[in-house]
Parts: structure tokens; sequence; C-alpha cells
């Protein structure tokens, strides 16, 4: 009998111990943390030996393969130690993909995974195609591979589970986009970084499909140095493609396999460029699997946008109110400051990943007449807009910046939540910060 060590017991660990055990290997589950109640429920009805708050390395040593889940980093010495002595260490998407014949698509890149993923899959259901969403969203993919049999899988896919792959390889890639993030796990090399995200095609041939922003130059620049086996299919608002999709004067036209389908950008549920670039995405991935057209137009016209991404919350007396919480990078916040079309209150801060701002400075004189920091240390915000807007205000919780931002709007402004940040100085994480956020406006 094989043995299978999972680290972490968290939702991918207890999924993969599920499916394992289910393969016939002797499974145990070792995380140095606590183990939710709710997983350890879980362990037991299925008989699953497991242990928290320690790494027994005698009952780990011996293993024959470790799943690692996505949150221990690399450089952990029990990691570094399974590792010297050549025991595969993998990711949940590695492990499980081996027991199934589904058709995976796989999604990745720095922003836009979530909605992405989301879209993709609502598009899939509205054709009554069977389809399980899994990967860093909702349950676990191995738990879904135990308990279904689907058709189609589409997989939100962060790097560090690509970090974690060996023979893994979606039939459909999408690579969103790629701007530096976590670089703390990359050895602060953004190379390395990319290098991570471009693994989701290293197994790919030529019957398979990687669809991408072509309008995305680290990303370009890397596909042409590192050239991969997959068939290319770029999606640009900026240039005609002949295979592929683009968005020109509010058209867009998908072409694959020598077949085109156009659609308006008229009636797109999600706004903003970033999410044309997003239905572009999902919408070539359904053209691929050959769904109908008028699924794929209905869908990407009936979606609902997923929460804390620029989320309309409310109006009150003519001001809109808007979550983007999720927006904990620069490049992220970057997008909603581009789809603002009024001026705009703006709440940003919380922690700083060793942001550069400036790239936002030329829509923050355009469009941002106050800004509200929401943070423990405001410093470098303050440094980067302190004059180039009329007003700054420092904050240091939800209910005193939404305050102060119902205060400074005016008719027809909208008050906008995109931190650019981390939000564990004030919050517990992104969603707890969108969910202050909607409960403070909703108490104004
Ligand atoms: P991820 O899962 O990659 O974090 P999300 O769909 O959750 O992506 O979106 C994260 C943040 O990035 C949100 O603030 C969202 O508005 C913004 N965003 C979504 N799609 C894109 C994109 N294609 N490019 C840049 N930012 C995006």
């Amino acid at each position: 009998m094989k043995r299978l060590v999972v680290l972490g017991g968290g939702e991918s660990g207890v999924g993969t111990a599920i499916l394992g055990k289910q393969k016939g290997y002797d499974v145990f589950i070792s995380d140095k943390g606590k183990v939710k109640e709710k997983y350890k429920k879980v362990l037991e009805h299925f008989g699953i030996d497991w242990e928290d708050e320690n790494h027994t390395e005698a009952k780990i040593l011996n293993a024959d393969v470790v799943m690692k889940s996505p949150g221990i980093p690399d450089k952990v010495p029990l990691v570094v130690k399974l590792k010297k002595i050549g025991i595969p260490v993998i990711s949940e998407i590695e492990f499980a993909s081996k027991y199934t014949d589904a058709t995976i698509i796989g999604i990745t890149g720095s922003n836009g995974k979530t909605t992405t993923t989301m879209l993709t899959n609502h598009i899939i259901k509205n054709e009554g195609l069977s389809v399980g969403m899994a990967g860093n969203i909702g349950d676990s993919y191995a738990k879904m591979v135990a308990e279904n049999n689907f058709d189609y899988y589409v997989l939100e896919i962060s790097s560090f589970q690509l970090d974690g792959i060996m023979d893994f390889k979606p039939h459909i890639a999408i690579i969103t986009n790629i701007s530096p993030d976590h670089l703390d796990r990359y050895e602060y090399k953004y190379e390395n970084y990319i290098a991570s995200k471009f693994r989701i095609a290293e197994n790919q041939t030529e019957d398979d499909f990687l669809i991408y922003d072509a309008d995305d130059k680290d990303l370009v620049d890397w596909l042409n140095k590192h050239p991969v086996k997959a068939k290319l299919l770029p999606f640009s608002l900026r240039e005609e493609v002949v295979e592929g999709a683009y968005s020109l004067n509010k058209n867009i036209t998908i072409t694959t396999n020598n077949e085109t389908l156009k659609m308006t950008t008229d009636t797109l549920a999600l706004e903003g460029k970033h999410n044309l670039k997003n239905t572009m995405a999902a919408s070539t991935a359904a053209k691929l699997i050959g769904i109908r057209k008028e699924t794929i137009r209905q869908s990407v016209t009936n979606f609902q946008g997923a929460e804390h991404r620029l989320e309309k919350v409310l109006k009150i007396h003519h001001v809109e109110y808007i979550n983007d919480s999720k927006a904990t990078n620069v490049n992220a916040t970057y997008y909603a400051l581009d789809s603002m079309k009024t001026p705009t209150v703006w709440i940003v801060g919380g922690v700083d990943k060793g942001n550069d701002y400036m790239s936002l400075m030329p829509f923050v004189r355009e469009k941002v007449k106050a800004i509200i920091c929401l943070g423990k240390d405001n410093t470098k915000i303050k440094e980067a807009f302190g004059n180039a807007v009329d007003l700054l205000v420092e904050t240091y919780a939800m209910d005193e910046a939404i305050k102060v931002a119902y205060k400074i709007a005016e008719r027809g402004d909208t008050v906008l939540l995109s931190p650019a940040c981390a939000s564990f100085d004030l919050f517990d994480n992104y969603e707890d910060r969108g969910n202050q956020f909607k409960m403070a406006v909703k108490n104004l």
C-alpha cells in the first residue's frame, strides 16, 4: 500500500486525503496549526489518520508521495527535508488530475482568475453540460473528483498550486495577465513568479490551447523567449487577431477553428476593460469546447459578478458605493480606477506589498476628488498622492472611513473601496474588509 502524506488540513488537504483514501492509499494528514472542527469531523468520518499542532517526522518521512497545501511555503524545513530525501512533493491539482478524464480548463494569472473561472463555469453550465468549478475557489477539487463524475472542470489555479505539478496538463489554459505579486514566495525575483505561472502550459501539447492577454507586455515577452507547444489564442483590446479574441469599437470578435463569434460589448454583465478581457478569455475557452454562440452571448449578459470585485453595493443620495475589496494589488486597483466614470472618493490602503503607485497617478489626477486612507501605516500613500489631491484623510476603521466618505461625496460621485493592499492590518481578510464596507454603507 502506498503512503500519501498530506501537509495542511484545510480544504485542499482534506479533499486530497478523501480522494487518496478512496484510491487505496494509506493516508496521513499533518498540520502544524490547528485543524478546524468541521474538517476533524470529516477526517474521522472517513477514518483518516491525522495530527495537528505538530509534524511527527517519523510518520511523514516514510511517505511515497506528499501533497503540500498551497499555503505552506517551499522553504519550511520539513519540505526542504522531504525534497532532499527525494520524496515527491506535489499539489492538489497534480494529485487529483490523475484520477479524472474530464476536460480541464485551467485558469491562472495575477488578477481576474476568480472572475474568469466563475464566468467560464457559468457559460458551460448554461449549455447544460456537467461541470465542476474548483481549485482556489469553493470546494476542494480532489474531493470533487472523488465524489463526482463531471465531464468538465474549470479550475482556478494559483502559482503555488503550479509550483507543485509534475504531469498536470489542462486541455485549455488561460493566463489572464501577469504583474508582480507574492514575490516574497519567489525570492523577490519577478522572473521566478512568471515562470511559475507559465508552468500551466509546460505539459501541454500541440492539441492543447493557451489563451492569454496579448496586451500584457511582461507576459508576451516571456512567451517570445520561452515558446510553448500549445496552440496560442491571444486576446486583445488593441489589435485584431486572426485566431483568438479582440474587442474594438464596442464589438467582440472571437475566432477559433476558422469559425467566428461576434458579440456587442453593450450588454455585457461585467463592466470595465479588465472584465472585457476576462469575458473574452472565458468566451474563447467556451467556444473551443463547442458551446453554442447563443449560449455564450446570453451567459456573458446574465452573469452575476463575484462578490468583492467591483461590486455595486448601494446608491445613496445619488452617490454610488462600490466594493472592490479583492483589489489587493496595484494592478487590480488600476482597472478599478480606470473604469470609474464619475468623480471618485477613493478608499485605499492596508498592508503595502512593496507597491509602486505611480501607474495610478493619471487616474488620481483625473478622477479622484479625495483619498481616504484606511490602514495602520499610510505613509506611502501620503507620499505618493498627498500633492495630487485636494483632500486626503487618514482613517483606521471601516465605519470611520465610510462616514468621512459620506460627508465628502456629492451627488453623482462614486465612493470606491479599492485598497491596492492586503487587508491583514485591520481586517481578518479581504472578505471581512468587503463585508464591513457593505455593512457600514448599509448603516448610513
Ligand atoms: P484573482 O482570483 O486572480 O485574484 P479576481 O477575479 O478575484 O482575481 O479579481 C481580483 C481583483 O482584480 C478585483 O479587484 C478585480 O476587480 C480585479 N481584476 C479582475 N480581472 C482583472 C484583470 N483581467 N486585470 C486586472 N485586474 C482585474
